[in-house]
C-alpha cells in the first residue's frame, strides 16, 4: 500500500512539475509568476523529478520546435517517424543532449524566454545527484516493499520523465479524437484525463498552444487548469490572457 501511495504521489508531483512549470510557464509562458516563485516550483520541478530532471531551458526549446514542426521531420518527437516510443525518445534525448550541451545552432525564436538557474542545475543535472536520488527509491523500496514484484516498478521512477514524455508524445499525437483540423496529426486521447493531468489533449492545444486550459469541449476535463485557476486568484500566478 505505502509503495503503491509512493508510485502515484511521485508520478503525480513529478508530472505536475513538467505540465504546470516546464510546459505551460516555462515553453508558452500561459502566465507569469514572480522571482520567489518561479525558484520555488524550479526546485520542486528538480525535487520532484529527481533522477530524471529536465532542464527548462533544453524543454522549452524542444517543445517550441515541436509546435512549429509539428508531424514534419523537424519535429523532435513525432510518433509517425518511428516504429515505437522507445526509438523515438532516443532521437528526442539526442536532440535534448545536443540543445543542452549548446551542439547546435537555435533559431532565436525558440532560445530565449525561459527560466534559467545555472547554479541549481549544476546540482540537479549531475549524474551522482540523478544517481542519490535512484538510490533515495531504491532505499524506500527495501524499507517499505512488502512483495518481490513491487520491486519491478522501480525503473518507473528512474525514468519518471521520459516515460510520461513518451506517453505524451507518442499517444497525443497518434490516439484519439479530433476537434480541429490543423496541418498536424494531434489527438486527444482521452476525455478526462487524469492519467496525464491535462497533457493528453494534444489537439486541442496544437490549436491553441497560449490557452492555459486544455480542454475546449464540454465534456471534457484538464485537471491542472482548476489548480492554474486557483493559483491565479490567490497571487501565485498571474494569467497572461
Ligand atoms: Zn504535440
Ligand atoms: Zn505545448
Amino acid at each position: 500500500m505505502i509503495i503503491l501511495l509512493f508510485l502515484i504521489i511521485h508520478w503525480y508531483l513529478s508530472l505536475f512539475g513538467q505540465t504546470f512549470f516546464l510546459h505551460r510557464y516555462g515553453a508558452h509562458k500561459m502566465f507569469t509568476m514572480n522571482k520567489f516563485w518561479e525558484k520555488y516550483f524550479y526546485l520542486f520541478t528538480w525535487i520532484t523529478q529527481g533522477s530524471s530532471y529536465l532542464n527548462a531551458r533544453a524543454y522549452a526549446i524542444l517543445h517550441r520546435m515541436h509546435h512549429a514542426y509539428s508531424d514534419t521531420e523537424k519535429d523532435p518527437h513525432t510518433p509517425h517517424f518511428f516504429k515505437d516510443a522507445y526509438t523515438m525518445m532516443m532521437h528526442t534525448r539526442k536532440i535534448y543532449n545536443d540543445v543542452l550541451n549548446k551542439r547546435v545552432v537555435i533559431e532565436d525564436k525558440f532560445d530565449r524566454n525561459f527560466p534559467e538557474y545555472p547554479g541549481i542545475d549544476k546540482i540537479a543535472d549531475n549524474g551522482y545527484m540523478r544517481l542519490l536520488f535512484a538510490l533515495g527509491y531504491i532505499t524506500f523500496y527495501i524499507v517499505f516493499a512488502t512483495q518481490w514484484w513491487m520491486f519491478l516498478f522501480l525503473p518507473i521512477h528512474f525514468f519518471m520523465g521520459p516515460i510520461q514524455g513518451a506517453i505524451v508524445n507518442w499517444s497525443g499525437h497518434k490516439y484519439g479524437y479530433r476537434n480541429f483540423n490543423g496541418s498536424d496529426k494531434s489527438k486527444n486521447s482521452l476525455f478526462w484525463d487524469f492519467f496525464l493531468l491535462g497533457e493528453l489533449f494534444q489537439n486541442n492545444h496544437h490549436h491553441a498552444g497560449s490557452k492555459p486550459n486544455f480542454a475546449t469541449k464540454w465534456f471534457e476535463f484538464d485537471p491542472t487548469y482548476p489548480i492554474i485557476w486557483v493559483f491565479n486568484k490567490i497571487g501565485i500566478i498571474r494569467l497572461t490572457r
